[in-house]
């Protein structure tokens, strides 16, 4: 007799119910040998789904494509955006999703798989992804997750058992992911652009309902949609910058509404400090450098505000000064988000006149003698020293009196400002050699162990335990490091 087992899926799909413009209804193409590579038991359990179920065959029939979950409504979004700062349109040219799971909290998430096969997006592509850059997907927005910056995650990463065609034969793979929502800057470009003012309407309501409930009863309320979505962005942004995370490919339908960072191609985290740092193979100007990161947001969301101009206010004049105020408001909030960060990251509570002075002469010093970002805050919340020749300058020193001095103004005690850095300074980042080395050993060897370690120490980044020492460390020769996308 078969175990007829409870599955746990709870999907709506809501967004099926927007006007037909919005997306195209698909199926996910079916693979020969789908084969589970690594399931998300916790965030399986959080999402109300039974992990032994989806680890069974029809499980992972599910996860690879081959079989659709009971009240799924498959569909492929429509949506345009700025590469690079060329507008085109896109859309889901890889993705299909599945519909919206209701949590045991009474939470809506999106499942959406990546990799699924060709869709009417798809423009010249396969449809498809290969294991490692889903392997990396998922460690990357794990990783995330366990620094506390909001991110979609991943529920599952499953073999096809078919190869994909790119400079070299891969073997292909779809990612599970699950977020918020999808809904991106692009999607509103795409339908003010192609769409009716009505249809841009039924999108700003829709997103009202879904991500700012609160904002319901606003007089203007796409006026207000626009500053929930600059809010949320500057401070996803300030988190971003205050852990050294390089996006790699700021287009504006990789920005989400919902404030969480999303698509994780190219990116990768900054080891030694510099502002220019870029790894993307094809960011070749540094448009997605690490230090212009808060002023693409800021330009994305102008790219949001011109898309609401029409609902902003019936003169168009008015609509535009709207917008813009709004927009100029990114970098004061950005700012202060930033600030208030990196206060806590050298264990300030409280703000003084000199912070700004202290934090920017720190980085200064940082740019200068080449510290590794990560490890200096480490070796600064520790008392200890960085293997850097930074800390035995004496313009170091000079730094240190007057930290210490600043530090000791504040009433509160010493251990627990050593808790506010050990809570706001991870010990350890995806480290770019440490994920190669794990997805070398799964791609290659098919030993998926190296990567289990990795995630398990990514997850809990303020642990500070003895066996994160060694994911902490940089190695002498590092090189330049760079990142792919479209894998
Ligand atoms: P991305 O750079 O990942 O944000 O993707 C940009 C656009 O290219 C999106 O519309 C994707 O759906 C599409 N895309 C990326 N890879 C593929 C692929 N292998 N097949 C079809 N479309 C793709
Ligand atoms: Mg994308
Ligand atoms: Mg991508």
């Amino acid at each position: 007799m078969t175990k007829i087992m409870k599955t746990g899926w709870n999907l709506e799909n809501s967004y099926a119910g927007l006007p037909a413009h919005f997306f195209t209804r698909t199926t996910p193409t079916p693979v020969s040998a789908p084969e589970l590579i690594v399931l998300n038991e916790q965030l399986a359990a959080s999402l109300g789904l039974n992990a032994e179920f989806l680890e069974s065959e029809t499980g992972v029939a599910m996860l690879a494509g081959n079989e659709i979950p009971e009240d799924a409504m498959p569909l492929s979004q429509a949506y345009a955006g700025h590469q690079f700062g060329n507008f085109t349109m896109l859309g889901d040219g890889r993705a299909v999703l599945l519909g919206e799971q209701i949590t045991p909290e009474g939470k809506r998430v999106d499942v959406q798989l990546k990799g699924p096969g060709r869709t009417p997006y798809s423009r010249g592509g396969d449809g498809r992804a290969a294991l490692g850059p889903m392997l990396r997907e998922y460690i990357i927005s794990e990783a995330m997750h366990g620094l506390g910056i909001p991110t979609s995650r991943s529920l599952a990463v499953v073999k096809t058992g078919e190869p994909v065609y790119r400079e070299n034969v891969l073997p292909g793979a779809v990612l599970t992911r699950v977020a918020a929502s999808h809904l991106r800057v692009g999607t509103f470009q795409y339908i003010a652009k192609w769409g009716t003012v009505e249809e841009l309407q039924a999108l700003v309501d829709y997103t009202i309902r879904r991500h700012f409930p609160y904002i319901e009863d606003d007089e203007n309320r796409s006026l207000s949609l626009l500053k929930q979505v600059i809010s949320r962005q500057a401070e996803l942004i300030s988190k971003w910058q205050l852990v050294g995370f390089i996006h790699g490919v700021m287009n504006t339908d990789n920005m989400t509404i919902s404030g969480e960072s999303i698509d994780y191609g190219p990116c990768a985290f900054m080891d030694t400090y510099n502002l220019e740092t870029v790894f993307s193979s094809i960011d070749v100007h540094g448009r997605y450098a690490y230090g212009n990161q808060p002023y693409i947001a800021a330009w994305n969301l102008a790219r949001l505000a011109e898309s609401l101009l029409p609902l902003l206010d019936d003169d168009p004049k008015k609509a535009v000064e709207l917008a813009q105020a709004e927009i100029s408001e990114f970098h004061k909030i950005y700012n202060s988000h930033w600030l208030k960060g990196m206060r806590a990251k050298l264990g300030l509570f409280n703000k003084g006149a000199e912070d700004e002075i202290l934090i920017e002469e720190l980085l200064e010093l940082m740019k200068k003698h080449h510290a590794d970002y990560t490890n200096t805050f480490r070796a600064l919340t520790f008392g200890t020293k960085e293997n850097s020749v930074m800390f035995g300058s004496s313009e170091f020193e000079q730094w240190h009196n007057l930290w210490e001095k600043r530090r000791d103004k504040q009433k509160e005690s010493k251990d627990s400002i050593v808790k506010l850095m050990r809570d706001s300074n991870p010990a350890v980042i995806p480290r770019n050699h440490r994920v190669e080395e794990a997805l070398k050993a799964a791609v290659e060897q098919g030993d998926y162990s190296v990567m289990e370690r990795l995630l398990e120490v990514l997850l809990h980044p303020y642990a500070h335990t003895e066996n994160q020492a060694e994911y902490a460390t940089v190695p002498e020769e590092c090189g330049p490091y760079q990142t792919y996308c479209g894998t």
